[in-house]
């Protein structure tokens, strides 16, 4: 199958009954792009992928690839690769047989699919285990099998559905790196979907962050992580402080917003006026502990190794969430401060 240069979603909108699972998703990929879609359980990110795949009709929208639409194509005729999360491999064909099955079905000669075959297994450094069945293998093994037959083909894209969802955490680890390596040394132009936003933010090259069917936000890690567009996208991306706030002063796009009695400079994320209500989000690393600020009483404190964390009641019922290498005690007066420009203020 060909390559592309840019693969397009115009509007692609997937209805089951009456909901919009997917509701008019607008995105374009570029050759080699490594794109996540990320969101929370049931977001529609899986039907974005199997709709994309041809598993799944559209209800309404199109998706082209360069200037020929493909929508209206069988899986089969896309040439895209995918990886599931349950590996979806044939339990009975060894290592090799599993990986050689797509370049066999193609009636391509013997020998090419020998060395393709032979390239892939040396790619996923499964050569000491090529003789053996699925059910011989770690689930790290079978993933990289998984990863290898949907490659070995050399699809214009690789789909896949949260992959290292049933590896423990330490092989998640090493298979993101893996999985990136990948992605890269062979040129892939990767859809990756996942719920879980540090994998997103440490593979991808542009996040899709999604919620009830829509889009939040495109956006690289950096302006996903740092200017979230929405406190939907903030809430996801680890903001734990959401808190209910009124404006008290306005200059340009810099808030001030009273926090626990103490005024605080914020940085508007859309239009708010003096006197709204608005959700102010931050950090619970970017709020310091010193020796003037906003003044609080720690209630619980967490040890988590080299940091603790707090959870500091204020004046006006707020609560703040707090990180510090500081040994604090339940019941401690302390003194808080917001690291300059983190402080996020949306419209409720
Ligand atoms: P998860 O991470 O839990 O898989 P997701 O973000 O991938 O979630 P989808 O599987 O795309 O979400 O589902 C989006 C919405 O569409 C959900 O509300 C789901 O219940 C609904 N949905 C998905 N598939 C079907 C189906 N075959 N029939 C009816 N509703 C469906």
């Amino acid at each position: 199958m060909s390559g592309f240069a840019q693969l397009r979603l115009d509007g692609v909108t997937r209805r089951f009954g009456t909901a919009d699972a997917l509701s008019g998703l607008d995105l374009t990929i570029e050759r080699g792009e490594f794109i996540a879609l990320l969101g929370p359980s049931g977001c529609g990110k899986s039907t974005a992928l199997n709709c994309l795949a041809g598993l799944l009709p559209l209800t309404a929208g199109s998706i082209w690839q360069d200037d020929r639409r493909i929508d209206t194509l069988p899986p089969e005729k896309r040439g895209f690769g995918m990886v599931f999360q349950n590996y979806a491999l044939f339990p009975h064909l060894t290592v090799r047989d599993n990986i050689a099955f797509g370049l066999r079905m193609r009636n391509l000669p013997k020998s090419d699919v020998q060395r393709r075959t032979a390239d892939a297994i040396e790619m996923v450094q499964l050569g000491d285990h090529a003789g053996k069945l699925p059910g011989q293998l770690s689930g790290g093994q079978q993933q990289r099998v998984a990863i290898a037959r949907a490659t070995v083909l050399e699809p214009s894209l690789v789909l896949m559905d949260e992959p290292l969802s049933n590896l423990d955490a330490k092989l998640r680890l090493e298979m993101r790196t893996e999985i990136r390596r990948l992605h890269q040394s062979l040129g892939l132009t990767t859809v990756y979907v996942t719920h879980d936003q540090e994998e997103a933010l440490s593979m991808a090259d542009r996040l899709v962050v999604m919620r009830l069917g829509k889009v939040q936000q495109i956006g690289t890690p950096e302006e996903v992580h740092t200017k979230p567009s929405t406190w939907h996208v903030a809430d996801f991306m680890g903001y734990r402080n959401l808190l209910p706030l009124k404006v008290s002063q306005l200059n340009g796009d810099q808030v001030t917003v009273d926090l626990g009695g103490t005024p605080v400079r914020g940085a508007a994320q859309g239009p708010v006026a003096i006197g709204d209500d608005v959700i102010a989000a931050v950090r619970p690393e970017d709020v310091k502990l010193g020796d003037e600020g906003v003044k609080g009483l720690v209630e619980v404190v967490e040890y988590q190794g080299r940091e603790r964390a707090l959870e500091v009641a204020l004046d006006g019922d707020v609560k703040l969430h707090v990180r510090t290498e500081h040994r604090v005690e339940p019941g401690e007066q302390v003194a808080l401060t917001v690291t300059p420009g983190r402080l996020l203020v949306y419209p409720s």
